[in-house]
């Protein structure tokens, strides 16, 4: 088991951007714009969707969406502006800063900035993953932001490509599927029945993808639910199927 200290703040910020982006994507530029935020057509991007890795195509977004700015401007701004725009980047990923970290400093040291800025993106990046992992309404709007770009592959492009738009099946690593069991709590996120083996020891657990790969989903993290026997096989290829279904703790 490992573990994590997230500073939640910072968290938060790169969060609320990458959700922001997926739910106004104009706001960040035409399609081939969105395109390269998540690396389209990379290998990176062919094995995040061939099967689950552990840095997603969600982290990938996330990065891209919040470093990409603070890249930009790095070097265009003055010393002032670096000081009160970047200082809580490095105090939320825990990196110290460094004593030319001033006003009148940090404008000769920017490429070792660059450097120490992109290793604090990618930290506050898994942790707003951490946050995000945990809403699957937001994931599947993930998912559907990402299915026209999945529409558009083609066999022969790479051996994940099955047929036009549509990724061949992966297996599920262990460590996906108690993600995905504890993030449902255990729960058939269509009917809502227990799938602990607690009060009905018969269910069977089943992990889907909530686009499923005929509709243009992807094997990345982000696309799957726990579902249980009779719901898997009821929904087949029908798209889309989720549910909104949340477990309060009160
Ligand atoms: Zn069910």
């Amino acid at each position: 088991m490992n573990t994590k200290q997230i500073n939640y703040s910072a968290a938060y910020s790169f969060a609320d951007s990458a959700v922001s982006a997926v739910r106004n994507p104009s706001d960040i530029g035409p399609d081939e714009v969105i395109a390269d935020f998540f690396g389209f057509r990379s290998p990176e991007f062919f094995e995040q969707i061939e099967k689950p890795q552990k840095y997603t195509l969600l982290h990938t977004f996330i990065h891209s969406v919040n470093g990409f700015g603070i890249q930009h401007y790095l070097g265009k701004v003055d010393g002032e502006i670096i000081i009160s725009d970047y200082g809580w980047l490095l105090d939320g990923a825990g990196i110290p800063r460094p004593v030319w970290f001033t006003a009148q400093e940090v404008e000769d040291h920017i490429d070792e900035l660059r450097d120490i800025l992109e290793a604090a993106t990618t930290t506050i990046t898994d942790a707003a993953f951490q946050l995000l992992f945990a809403d699957r309404t937001f994931l599947f709007e993930f998912g559907k932001f990402i299915q026209p770009f999945i529409c558009q592959l083609q066999p022969g492009e790479h051996p994940c490509i099955a047929s036009p738009g549509v990724v061949k099946r992966s297996y599920f690593p262990v460590w996906l599927k108690n993600a995905v069991f504890h993030r449902d709590k255990g729960r058939c996120q269509l009917c809502g029945c227990d799938l602990t083996n607690i009060l009905v020891p018969t269910e069977t657990r089943h992990i889907d993808h909530m686009v499923p790969l005929m509709a243009s989903g992807t094997n990345d993290p982000t696309n799957f639910q726990l579902t249980c026997e009779s719901c898997n096989t009821s929904k087949g290829a029908r798209v889309h199927a989720t549910s909104h279904l949340t477990y309060p703790y009160w």
